[in-house]
């Protein structure tokens, strides 16, 4: 029955993480998945979390389901602070808001009513992106392809040809952007050019999708929330797929949401009830719990949570000036910049897969065949190793 089954090759990012866990070396480095770890080498649980999570297991009492669209307080406190306390569009009712299961649901329940309602759009990534975008919009029927994005000669966002290539785009395409800390590259747009972007959008009619995965990791929750927020006030639709893995520590709750920036609340209504429809036939509603802690923390505790993420995006600063440092003092006559200049989780090194496998082999330390290294998995005791295998495999 079953013969013609292929067989999984795996997940490149999950299949490395095993091999990590089977490597016996003690002083091996997991460098590869994105994941924040504290200076003990441990996943955080946030004190505001704790805290929650205590208080709502002392009230515990039955459990039905939640709505097919998530638990009202969560909804609305993941949009706002999103589109931010003061938003228009919040105001107006123009914003179609699901609970989803991570961030992950979020892409995929708002491909699948993409796809309902633009089945012939076809959706544009950019060049590198989380390799998961192109397998979620592919396999809810969309033809998926890249923009430029990257250029290893800046180790920055090429901009300019990003913006060529989007003008080039057919009228009415879905074109998926990282609104903060770029998975792999860390190389975000400024500002400006964000701005610059709009009338690209609004001419060529481009449905803008941003993801959120790692909202306070850049520069602060509303610094990163620029692009949606910038996009949402010049009077843009768009679509937003956010994530609380990283920001609450939440990884395996599947906390995230899905968003629609509409012309008017009528839309946002009937929008709203697709969505419903799209998630009561994915998995009917979401869980409940992470959703509890994710909305009481935001209600209550906001800026103690906020306080707690600050110390976390500044320990990735410190590893990256450390690592900086570590690299510069060896090699002064090669640049190591792109590990100041980039921001988040993730540094795109620029070394090849061949150095990359050499540093897994020869030195335990694990990155991705990309070159992208999770900055947020360095503790201060491994700066110094994994700089010397970095040195060791340059050229
Ligand atoms: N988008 C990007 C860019 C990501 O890096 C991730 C997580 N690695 C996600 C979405 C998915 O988030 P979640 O783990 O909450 O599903």
């Amino acid at each position: 029955m079953f013969q013609h089954v292929d067989v999984y090759p795996g997940d490149p990012i999950l299949t490395l993480n095993e091999s990590f866990a089977g490597d016996p070396r003690p002083n091996k480095v997991n460098l590869s998945i994105g994941v924040f770890l504290d200076d003990a080498r441990r996943l955080p649980i946030m004190g505001a979390v704790l805290e929650a999570e205590t208080a709502i297991l002392k009230q515990i009492g039955t459990r039905p389901y939640l709505p097919m669209e998530g638990a009202p307080s969560y909804r609305k406190a993941a949009q706002s602070l999103l589109f931010g306390d003061d938003s228009m569009a919040v105001g107006e009712k123009r914003i179609a808001t699901v609970q989803t299961i991570g961030g992950s649901g979020a892409l995929k329940v708002g491909a699948d009513f993409l796809k309902a309602y633009f089945p012939d759009a076809q959706v544009w990534i950019c060049d590198p992106s989380w390799d998961n975008h192109r397998s979620i919009f592919s396999g809810a029927g969309f033809k998926v392809h890249a923009y430029p994005y990257y250029s290893p000669v800046t180790q920055g966002v090429d901009f300019e040809a990003m913006k060529a290539a989007l003008q080039k785009v057919p009228q009415g395409d879905i074109v998926l952007l990282h609104a903060c800390c770029h998975n792999p590259t860390g190389a975000d747009l400024t500002e400006q050019q964000w701005r610059e972007l709009v009338p690209v959008f609004r001419e060529r009619r481009l449905l803008p999708f941003f993801d959120i995965a790692y909202q306070g990791f850049g520069e602060g929750i509303e610094q990163d929330a620029f692009a949606i927020r910038h996009f949402t006030s010049e009077g843009l639709v768009s679509m937003v797929a956010s994530s609380f893995s990283k920001n609450f520590s939440l990884y395996g709750e599947r906390c995230g949401s899905l968003n629609v920036v509409c012309p008017d609340s009528a839309q946002a209504e009937n929008v709203l009830g697709q969505l419903k429809s799209a998630v009561r036939r994915n998995y009917s509603s979401p869980p409940t719990h992470g959703a509890r802690i994710v909305a009481m923390v935001l209600e209550d505790m906001r800026g103690r949570w906020e306080d707690e993420l600050t110390a976390m995006r500044s320990r990735i600063l410190a590893m990256r000036s450390g690592l900086y440092d570590a690299l510069h003092a060896s090699r002064p006559d090669r640049n190591f910049d792109y590990l100041l200049k980039q921001k988040g989780m993730f540094s795109y090194t620029g070394l090849s897969q061949e150095q990359v496998r050499r540093l897994r082999e020869e030195y335990g330390v694990y990155l991705i065949g990309s070159g992208r290294m999770c900055m947020a998995a360095l503790t201060q005791d491994t700066i110094a190793p994994v700089a010397e295998a970095i040195v060791k495999v340059l050229d």
